[in-house]
């Protein structure tokens, strides 16, 4: 693990993460729901930082249109499962954790069962249904989760510990209707999930290793043409349907 030429060296070396850091993430697991254009950047970072085990959730196989952001998945990938094109890069990249996968809609059969196996989850889903089962999920288990969205030139960010902080639907009391603007309509620049995907990385590993501060509490918005990230506090909301 250590020595100049050791995989996790430029690691080791950060303050607040040494041998014993790199050892915790090693011995530790995330939960990515969903495999696209968040899933992408998020399990790349934290499978090249070593985190040990990483759980993928995705029912979908590669479409062609998916490439142009999704960067886990290649041309020779189309038609292929998500997730086994997924595990394939993963390991590739770092042969030395463990990737589960499991090619299944994340649904209220099966929430419970695979989050309480993960230290925290990574909402890499594109809808507000299965966002909000998560959010509801995590709390029940009281497993840590970072929610990321993204449209068109834009992204949000935000970490919801249970019991620390506001959750999901503190922001977004009620899904939104069928009128709301989607990725579909709208289209994403593939870049800026790759932005978000890598932040909701970040977040996961300081959970895991208890550095710095958390967004919790704060949603940070960016704007790509606006190049521009803003910071919006959030309260716990005393009437919210999922926490309060
Ligand atoms: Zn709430």
């Amino acid at each position: 693990m250590g020595g100049e030429k050791g995989r996790y060296h430029y690691n080791i070396l950060l303050a607040g993460v040494g041998e014993e850091g790199q050892k915790k993430l090693l011995a530790s697991s995330v939960l990515l729901v969903g495999a696209g254009g968040l899933g992408s950047p998020a399990a790349y970072y934290l499978a090249a930082a070593g985190v040990g085990r990483l759980g993928l959730v995705d029912p979908d196989v590669v479409e062609l249109s998916n490439l142009q952001r999704q960067i886990l998945h290649r041309t020779a990938d189309v038609g292929r499962l998500k997730v086994e094109s997924a595990r394939e890069k993963l390991l590739a990249l770092n042969p030395e954790i463990e990737v589960e996968v499991f090619a299944a809609r994340f649904s209220p059969e099966n929430a419970a069962s695979l989050v309480g196996r993960y230290d925290v989850v990574i909402d890499c889903t594109d809808n507000f249904a299965a966002r909000f089962l998560l959010n509801e999920t995590c709390l029940a288990l009281g497993r840590p989760f970072v929610y990321g969205g993204v449209l068109a030139y834009a992204g949000q960010v935000m970490t919801v510990v249970p019991g620390k902080g506001p959750c999901l639907r503190c922001i977004f009391p009620q899904e939104p209707g069928p009128e709301a603007p989607s990725t579909r309509e709208l289209g994403v620049l593939g870049a800026v999930p790759g932005v978000i995907g890598a932040l909701q990385a970040t977040e996961a590993v300081k959970y895991l290793l208890g550095l710095g501060d958390l967004l919790v509490g704060r949603l940070l918005v960016y704007d790509a043409l606006f190049m521009s990230f803003t910071e919006i506090k959030v309260e716990q909301n005393p009437t919210c349907p999922a926490c309060a």
